[in-house]
C-alpha cells in the first residue's frame, strides 16, 4: 500500500502522543547510579526529526539528561566508520542476547563473545575499538566528535554523573576483565571501560537525540549542518542492531507493538529511527524492569499507533508537505 502522510500529520500525531503518555504513571529513576537516582522524575519530553530538518519538539526538548546505554548507538556507528561493519561483526558480533543490558551470563553463553555493541559487554569492546588506540584524550575526542557530528551540535560531560557513575560500575568492571580474558577488548582494558562510562555520562538533549536518529534515518547525512557523518551503507547495520537488541530481553515485544527501531537508555531516553522517514526521541526518567523508560516507550509507540506504519508493514510510506 501507498501511504502519504503530511507534515501537520507528524505535528498532530507527536502532540496526541505526547498528551497520551503524559497522564501515564509507574516506572521508577534509575537508582544503582546515585545521580539518575535524584533526576526529576516529572521531566516528560518528544522530538521528531525529518530528513529536510523539519522538526517538532515538545515538553522537555531542552533538558540535558544522561544519554546513558543510547550512547552505544553512536560508538557502534564510529567502530564501523573506522573499521568496518564486517570487523565490527568480527570482532564483537550482531546477536540480540535476550538478557539484561549488564549481563555477564550472556558474554559466557555465547561463547565468550560481547554479543552486539548494543549491550554493556559490547559497548566497552567497541570503546576499545575506536580509533587512535593507546591515546584516551585522541579516543574521548573521536567519540564526542561523532556524537556531535551526528547531533549537529555537542554533547556536554554531566561530571557529577560521571564521577557516581565510575564509583559504582563495579559490574562493568568485572565485564571489562572477562572480556579482556577472552580477548576481545583491542585496547588497554582499564582505559576502555571508562571511555565506556564517560560517554554514558554524557548530557544530551531530546532535540539532539531525534536529529541523531534523523542523521541515521538519513543515510548519514545530519539535516542540520548537510554534513555527510558516515557512509549509507551503514544505516541498515546500525538499525538492524537497534531492532534486534535496543530494549535488551524486551526488544521483541517492543519491535512487535512499536513498528520501529530503538535503542534505550538508563536516563530516560529512547531514540527511534525509521528509515528514510524520520528520527524519533523521547525521554522521561521512570525506567520499567528491564530499564527501559515507561513514557518515552509509550509515546513512540503512540506516534507510530497514530500515524498507522511500521518497519515490517511493506508499505510505501512518503511524507508531504
Ligand atoms: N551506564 C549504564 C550501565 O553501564 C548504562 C545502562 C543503560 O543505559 N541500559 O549500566
Amino acid at each position: 500500500m501507498k501511504i502519504t502522510i503530511t507534515k501537520e500529520k507528524i505535528r498532530e500525531a507527536a502532540g496526541q502522543a505526547y498528551a497520551y503518555a503524559s497522564s501515564l504513571t509507574g516506572g521508577a529513576n534509575a537508582n544503582y547510579i546515585p545521580y539518575l537516582a535524584n533526576v526529576d522524575s516529572g521531566l516528560f519530553a518528544l522530538s521528531v526529526m525529518l530528513p529536510d530538518g523539519t522538526s517538532v519538539s515538545l515538553g522537555d526538548a531542552s533538558f540535558r539528561f544522561g544519554i546513558e546505554s543510547v550512547s552505544k548507538v553512536p560508538t557502534a556507528i564510529l567502530a564501523m566508520k573506522q573499521t568496518s561493519p564486517e570487523e565490527v561483526l568480527a570482532k564483537i558480533g550482531a546477536d540480540a542476547t535476550g538478557l539484561p543490558f549488564n549481563s555477564i551470563f550472556a558474554i559466557l553463553l555465547e561463547n565468550d563473545s560481547p554479543s552486539t555493541p548494543l549491550v554493556n559487554a559490547g559497548a566497552i569492546s567497541a570503546c576499545s575499538m575506536v580509533s587512535p588506540k593507546g591515546d584516551a584524550e585522541a579516543k574521548w575526542k573521536a567519540i564526542v566528535g561523532n556524537i556531535t557530528d551526528l547531533c549537529g551540535s555537542a554533547p556536554v560531560l554531566i561530571d557529577e554523573l560521571y564521577k557516581s557513575e565510575s564509583a559504582t560500575n563495579f559490574n562493568n568492571r568485572s565485564i571489562a576483565w572477562l572480556l579482556k580474558n577472552y580477548n576481545r577488548i583491542y585496547d588497554d582494558t582499564a582505559m576502555s571501560l571508562d571511555l565506556y562510562t564517560r560517554q554514558c555520562s554524557l548530557g544530551i538533549t531530546c532535540d539532539q537525540l531525534a536529529a541523531m536518529g534523523a542523521t541515521i534515518a538519513a543515510q548519514g547525512v545530519n539535516p542540520l549542518t548537510r554534513k555527510r557523518v558516515f557512509d549509507a551503507s551503514i544505516t541498515p547495520k546500525i538499525t538492524t542492531l537497534m531492532a534486534t537488541v535496543g530494549f535488551y530481553q524486551n526488544t521483541g515485544d517492543w519491535l512487535y507493538t512499536s513498528g520501529i527501531p530503538a535503542k534505550s537508555g538508563v536516563g530516560g531516553g529512547v531514540l527511534g529511527v525509521m528509515p528514510g522517514l524520520f528520527g524519533i526521541a523521547a525521554f522521561a526518567p521512570p525506567l520499567d524492569d528491564a530499564g527501559n523508560s515507561v513514557k518515552a516507550q509509550a509515546a513512540v509507540k503512540k506516534f507510530m499507533q497514530i500515524l498507522g506504519i511500521g518497519i515490517m508493514n511493506g508499505d510505501s510510506v512518503s511524507i508531504m508537505d
